[in-house]
């Protein structure tokens, strides 16, 4: 066995984990980071594209933003598209000059783990049987993350254990049943995405209502388009070639005013379940989770990746001021720190979520409401602003 030692044990070199290490690093707090996949692997799924307002400013001032702020699309609004017409909402003049950064999360992670790496930081790829012990309360001996790595074991010791490790990592599951609550809720439905090679038919989202479901129109890059349409969770995408796609997509999008959407090969696709989840607390003992391992959203608000930043965020400053001070005051308040932030970001994503799909066993009188929701969000200066407050992301100190 290999015994290693750090102050801080990240499991996960997902956002959370990446963001978390970069921010301890700048505070002078050693961490090692464990992951199950490549490094190729984590640096090209394919996931997340909207960057908030404070992610950006975070990455931009912690110094890992030079290429993000070369190549991100900074939008100033979204597009919501219902009985054939596009309503803009400006966040310019909504969200006080706020706008969103169209920027990829592999290119994300790709800057993050190159400059953890360039600083001599710890990351350790393509691990196996990843276990977590000793973080329970009373633990006599330190925590510890076990795992093999080429086949040889290794033990890392630590003050603190960071589960970054998304919703199907190991850290949430071994912390023992009956600490937990969850609350979720699963939808009746899952979007169906494509990447394609074709220039982004807008300029801005575009998010639409349609008697035969929910599309969204988003990009990666000025060459690439990002768009999903709603369908069942059962459905098999090998139901669907790329002509019944954008057949789909046409008849979704389609409005009078002349606008065509541009097609071009498709380059993957999938199909993504959607959830609303949370537990709570996210804390147990000397172990802490972040990002999508203590909560996930459904897609429709693009928070996910947000909100995993802003955790840790939270937890950099606190492990932080533990390491200064010796003060324990606000990693006991991590959780509900978090949370504040976490149920408000559910809220806007449900909100979102229910707005814009169709619900099994809805009726006409359900989708007349949501017409009408529509057209109050686009007509209502009040409504508009609200959902762009929430859109380019609450300010980081209302969880405080
Ligand atoms: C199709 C899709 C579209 C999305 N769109 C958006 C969007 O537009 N905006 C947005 O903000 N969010 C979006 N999200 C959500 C966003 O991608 C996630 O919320 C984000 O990745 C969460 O980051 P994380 O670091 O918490 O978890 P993850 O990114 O899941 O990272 C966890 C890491 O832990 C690793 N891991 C897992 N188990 C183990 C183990 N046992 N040992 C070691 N390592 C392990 C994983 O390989 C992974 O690298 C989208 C998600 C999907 C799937």
């Amino acid at each position: 066995m290999k015994n290693m030692r750090t102050q801080i044990g990240i499991v996960g070199a997902g956002p959370a984990g990446l963001v978390l290490s970069h921010l301890l690093h700048l505070e002078g707090i050693e961490s090692v980071v464990i992951e199950n996949r490549s490094r190729q692997y984590v640096e090209e799924r394919v996931r997340a594209g909207v960057l908030e307002q404070g992610t950006v400013d975070m990455m931009v001032e912690t110094g890992v933003g030079e290429r993000l702020k070369r190549e991100g699309l900074v939008h100033y609004g979204v597009n919501l598209r219902f009985s054939r017409r596009t309503h803009h909402i400006n966040f310019a003049e909504l969200a006080g000059g706020q706008g969103i950064t169209i920027y990829a999360q592999h290119e994300v992670i790709k800057d993050l783990s190159n400059a953890r790496l360039a600083a001599g930081g710890q990351i350790f790829y393509e691990v196996e049987d990843v276990s977590v012990d000793n973080f329970e309360p009373h633990s006599s001996s330190k925590p510890s993350i076990r795992f093999r790595k080429d086949g040889e074991p290794y033990e890392l010791t630590s003050d603190f254990i960071a589960g970054c490790d998304g919703f199907h990592g190991i850290c949430r599951p071994s912390i023992p049943s009956g600490v937990l609550e969850v609350f979720e809720r699963v939808y009746p439905f899952a979007w169906l995405g494509i990447l394609a090679e074709a220039p982004p038919s807008s300029e801005e989202l575009i998010y639409a209502y349609h008697e035969r479901g929910f599309a969204l129109l988003s990009m990666r890059s000025p060459t690439i388009s990002r768009l999903y349409i709603q369908c069942s969770p059962e459905e098999d995408i090998l139901n669907w070639p790329d002509a019944r796609i954008w057949e789909e997509l046409h008849r979704r999008l389609a409005t009078d005013d002349g606008w065509k959407l541009t097609e071009g090969p498709v380059t993957q696709k999938g199909i993504t379940p959607m959830r609303s989840f949370v537990i709570e607390p996210m804390q147990y003992g000397k172990m802490f989770l972040a990002g999508d391992a203590a909560h996930i959203v459904p897609p429709t608000g693009a928070k996910g990746l947000n909100l995993a930043v802003a955790d840790v965020r939270v937890l950099a400053r606190a492990f932080s001021e533990f390491y200064k001070s010796g003060r324990t005051h606000l990693l006991e308040e991590y959780s509900r720190t978090c949370l504040r932030r976490v149920w408000k970001v559910q809220r806007f994503s449900w909100w979102m979520t229910s707005m814009l799909h169709l619900f099994e066993g809805d009726n006409a009188f359900d989708q007349r409401r949501q017409l009408a929701e529509l057209d109050y969000v686009t007509g209502s200066r009040a409504a508009s602003q609200s959902l762009a407050e929430n859109y380019v992301g609450l300010p980081m100190d209302w969880g405080s």
